[in-house]
């Protein structure tokens, strides 16, 4: 179908477009590779009245098995630009940029910042949009700006790194005002000839047992890599724990009130992870939460299962389907909330189906 300038494709599927690689097909596609692709896609979507769902990498999606009635814009703009000043890089990058093309591109430089967030699946749009973070980096530490279309006005916009309102896994694209805003572009600022910040102890004791005393970006992000990929938590397509989106949960933060009452549960078992956050409150492992609720690795019930290497990936076999993705999540969530009081939040989108509830 083309209207205004923009060919839209109908019932397309759009379970090979995200690594739980289930769900079915959008009433309409369109793969937007410029800005004012976007800007018609949302124009045509607001004329029909129909929704319009962003499409990034499709590593943090669960999309319902009777698809999406409305219009799937996924975005493959590209291009990128580095400009070096005074001491810094200022970085911007198409929001269809592969994600970890461009941590390789800027280790390969010898930006620091990234090295870190080597290895994150899906593309530069979709960073801002829950903070993306591993191994002590968060991605807002280096964020300057972002470019966006504001569905409310229907302008272009640039973001402030204090107005994406980043927090742990979240930020005003996620939770504020989801959906507001189509991220088109973001801007870095990295440090040329900087040295790797390496703050988690597996990365450190990784570079230790490889002998590294002083290491590179690169080394970092080889460590980094490898530890991955001990998780399957980089995508390989030989890897049978391969389709997952990563963590399905997010790692709970209580307050100290309620860290009592979960220790208490737990027995006060020492081996209980908890990490104290600025605020006072106390992160704490989901993953722990949940093999002490009676889950282990690899476990499977019919077609879905946790990962056999990274207990906080729910993982697709052969002929799963995102019911059966959904219904396993929620017994997960159940049973750690029957022997914690705590009720676990999940980290991906979800389309077509109403999150866990
Ligand atoms: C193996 C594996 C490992 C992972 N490890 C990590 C990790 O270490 N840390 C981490 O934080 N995440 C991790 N993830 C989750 C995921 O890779 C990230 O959240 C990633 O940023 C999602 O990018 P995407 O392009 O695939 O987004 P999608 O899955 O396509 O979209 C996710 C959400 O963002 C929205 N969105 C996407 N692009 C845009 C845009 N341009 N404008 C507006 N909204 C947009 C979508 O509408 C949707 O709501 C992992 C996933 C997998 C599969």
């Amino acid at each position: 179908m083309r209207k205004s300038g923009i060919a839209i494709d109908e019932h397309v599927p759009l379970a090979q477009h995200c690594t739980m690689g289930v769900g079915g097909p959008a009433r309409y596609f369109l793969e937007a590779r410029d800005e004012r692709a976007v800007r018609e896609a949302l124009e045509w979507a607001a004329r029909r009245r129909v929704a319009l769902y962003v499409l990034g990498g499709g590593s943090n999606l669960i999309v319902a098995d009777a698809g999406v009635d409305g219009l799937v814009l996924k975005i493959a703009l590209r291009g990128r630009a580095a400009r070096e000043a005074r001491g810094v890089v200022e970085l911007t990058a198409a929001a269809g940029e592969p994600w970890d093309d461009l941590v390789r591109f800027t280790v390969e430089r010898g930006w620091a910042g990234f090295e870190c967030l080597s290895g994150i699946p899906g593309l530069v749009g979709a960073t801002p949009i829950q903070n993306v973070g591993a191994y002590g980096r968060e991605v807002g530490e280096a964020l300057t700006h972002v470019r966006a279309l504001d569905r409310r006005s229907g302008r272009f916009v640039t973001l402030s790194p204090d107005q994406c309102g980043f927090a742990y896994r979240d930020s005003v694209f996620k939770s504020g005002e989801p959906g507001r805003f189509i991220v088109l572009a973001v801007g870095y600022r990295l440090t040329p000839g900087g040295t790797p910040v390496v703050r988690y102890r597996d990365v450190l004791q990784d570079l230790e047992r490889r002998g590294v005393r002083t290491p590179s970006l690169s080394e970092v992000r080889e460590s980094v890599l490898g530890i991955r990929r001990s998780k399957s938590m980089v995508l390989d397509g030989d890897d049978p724990n391969r389709r997952s989106c990563g963590s399905f949960f997010l790692n709970p933060i209580v307050t100290g009130a309620e860290l009592r009452r979960i220790e208490d549960r737990a027995r006060f078992d020492p081996a209980m992870p908890r990490w104290p956050m600025p605020d006072g409150r106390v992160k704490l492992s989901a993953a722990w939460l949940i093999q002490a609720a009676g889950f282990e690795r690899g476990q499977r019930e019919g077609a879905v299962g946790l990962s056999s290497r990274h207990t906080l990936a729910i993982v697709c076999h052969d002929g799963a389907r995102a019911a059966d993705v959904i219904a396993f999540a929620r017994r997960v969530r159940a049973r750690v909330e029957e022997r914690f009081q705590l009720r676990l939040c999940p980290e991906p989108a979800f389309w077509g189906v109403p999150d866990l509830d």
